[in-house]
């Protein structure tokens, strides 16, 4: 990252094409010079926020911060449909945990309805919009080709007559979709944006804040940057697919009585392989019931993210180095495993764990005795501190760590070899015992009473280290692996529908694992390594003292080729 800080002296982005932009407005001369950079977040509250709205989050935040500013959090709902409470809600909530704050700018876009409606009239007033009663079907018709431009006979009516005509569609005298309020522009334009684009439509459905007030939508289009007017926004940052509408963005300013001239700046958006990341398709994988809820540990929704293991400073690493740039690009999903596995080797408290668990009897130690082993909680962290596991006759080891006929270079638990067992002592094998079935349920070893804490004095070699936990001290849980949601790299593409590529093994539930007794006292989200496994979490939802749960958040190797 680069060495980018704000007012507390926090690193806060890496430089990108939109910084350059903006301090050539704040310069002197430019259009913002002494003002505060202000910027906003709009969400439409459709859905809950995803990680490619993390980067736009990035974005917004991360550059209103840079520079000292502030940014808005505004909900876009001036489409009156599937809106809702629960993902306001969830909205807030994700974008707090990202580490971000609005302070007490929280805005609604239906808010500024009335001011739409009049910035419609003066545009009217002015002759740039007209009333036009084409129907969806000939706008269609009509709206021409490269060669042709488009055409409207309701083009030239008069002032006065549009200025009725759109007071009685305000008022309820005309059936929806019987005429559009137009903004005047140019039918020729090589831009169909601003081949005179409805700016109204009228659409009587019930708005989750405003009810039945209101029978006359605006466009996104007219909407937008009178909302971004209306709070004084200087940068309005958005992606990329805004940037043929800008031109638009820019009439409106222009042509209404706008106390201020926000500079759209687009951006790509972020795509992620093996998942998907439209709203739409993530609330039909729930509504569906292909995952449990949008908080499933492999959506790529914020909450499931956050549920699975991952750390806001993952998130906000992730979304600084892929950076912000111009060029729509596909991000590898291992970059983003990548991002969480530097953090939480870091941060993450080391713990034992046995996902598939077989008995290993050290025959020669005491039936009675228990030893007790300080271990320390991180490598590098001496001030994360130490605790204590304990270490009896019977332990629990990796049913793999076992090979009865070893295959070549396998330094573990076979007949006559050495194995460290963690923090505790050498041990050195001497066979098993088979069911009927010939499968191993018991591994037998002695122990070196010379070798407390793994140390070998005569300077003996011993590869293999295995993990372990005592099988008279310890606490069982439920270990959930996670793997890619989708088994292609791109799940919208081709003629298939995107539900055909779920992958079957994305959930692999591990019931009976055992988990070293220090972990009782695990708390919900609490985020562990679990040695030679990975990174685990604490299930927010399903997790309980008593019938603990962890949700693998990612493993140890690192699959992400740079
Ligand atoms: P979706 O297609 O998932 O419904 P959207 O763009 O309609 O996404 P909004 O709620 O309108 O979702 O998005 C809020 C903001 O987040 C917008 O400024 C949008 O540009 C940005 N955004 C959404 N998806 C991405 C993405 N994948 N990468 C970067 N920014 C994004
Ligand atoms: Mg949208």
């Amino acid at each position: 990252m680069a060495d980018i800080l704000n007012e507390n002296n926090e690193n806060v982005m890496s430089s990108n094409f939109i910084h350059q932009f903006i301090e050539e407005d704040m310069a002197e001369g430019g259009a913002y010079y002494g003002k505060k950079v202000h910027t906003r977040f709009p969400p439409e509250p459709n859905g809950y926020l995803h990680i490619g709205h993390a980067k736009a989050i990035f974005v917004d935040f991360g550059t209103a911060l840079k520079y000292n500013g502030i940014c808005n959090l505004r909900m876009d709902d001036t489409n009156p449909t599937k809106e809702d409470v629960e993902y306001v809600d969830a909205i807030k909530e994700d974008i707090k945990w990202l580490g971000f704050d609005w302070g007490d700018r929280f805005y609604y876009a239906s808010q500024y309805f009335e001011e739409m409606y009049n910035f419609a009239i003066e545009l009217i007033n002015k002759g740039l919009a007209y009333v036009c009663e084409l129907t969806p079907e000939q706008m269609h018709e009509y709206r021409g080709d490269l060669q042709t431009p488009a055409k409207s006979p309701y083009r030239d009516r008069p002032i006065e007559e549009s200025l009725d005509l759109f007071k009685r569609m305000r008022a309820g005298e005309f059936e929806d979709g019987s005429m559009t309020l137009r903004a005047k522009i140019d039918l020729a334009s090589g831009n169909f944006n601003m081949r005179d684009p409805v700016i109204y439509r009228i659409n009587r459905l019930k708005h989750h804040r405003t009810g039945d007030e209101w029978c006359i939508y605006p466009m996104y289009d007219f909407a937008h940057p009178i909302e971004d007017v209306m709070e004084g926004i200087t940068h309005s940052l958005c992606t990329l697919e805004f940037e043929a509408h800008r031109p638009l963005y820019d009439w409106v300013v222009d042509n209404i009585s706008a106390p201020c001239k926000p500079r759209q700046i687009e951006f790509a958006r972020l795509g992620i392989n093996n998942t998907v990341m439209s709203k739409r398709k993530l609330r039909q994988l729930v509504e569906e019931n292909y995952v449990n809820g949008w908080d499933d540990p492999r959506m790529p929704t914020i909450c499931g993210l956050r549920r699975r293991g991952y750390t806001p400073a993952a998130i906000r690493s992730f979304t600084d180095q892929i950076g912000v740039s111009k060029v729509n690009s596909i991000v590898e999903y291992g970059f983003l495993e990548h991002c969480l596995r530097d953090d939480l080797n870091d941060v993450a408290t080391r713990a034992m764990a046995v996902l598939d668990p077989v008995k290993l009897i050290i025959t020669n130690y005491p039936e009675d005795k228990t030893e007790e082993f300080e271990v320390e909680n991180h490598p590098n962290h001496p001030e994360m501190g130490t605790r204590t596991v304990t270490f009896s006759r019977e332990l629990y080891i990796e049913s793999t760590d076992f090979m009865e006929e070893p295959v070549k270079k396998y330094q573990r638990l076979y007949p006559g070899n050495e194995v460290r067992i963690k923090s505790a002592y050498i041990v050195k094998c001497t066979g098993c015992k088979k069911d009927e079935k010939g499968n191993v349920v018991e591994v037998y070893a002695t122990y070196d009473p010379e070798t407390r804490g793994g140390n070998t004095p005569d300077g003996r070699k011993v590869r293999g280290t295995i993990h372990w936990v005592n099988a008279k001290d310890y606490v069982e849980a439920e270990i959930r692996l996670y793997d890619n949601l989708f088994t292609v790299p791109d799940p919208d593409s081709g003629d298939k529908n995107f539900l055909d590529y779920i992958n079957p093994q994305s959930l692999v539930v591990l019931k009976g694992c055992k988990v070293e007794k220090s972990l009782a006292k695990a708390e919900k989200q609490d985020r562990f390594q679990f040695m030679r496994q990975g990174y685990f979490c604490v299930d927010s939802k399903d997790s309980s003292e008593g019938n603990l749960v962890f949700n693998r958040a990612v493993g140890l190797k690192d699959s992400f080729k740079k």
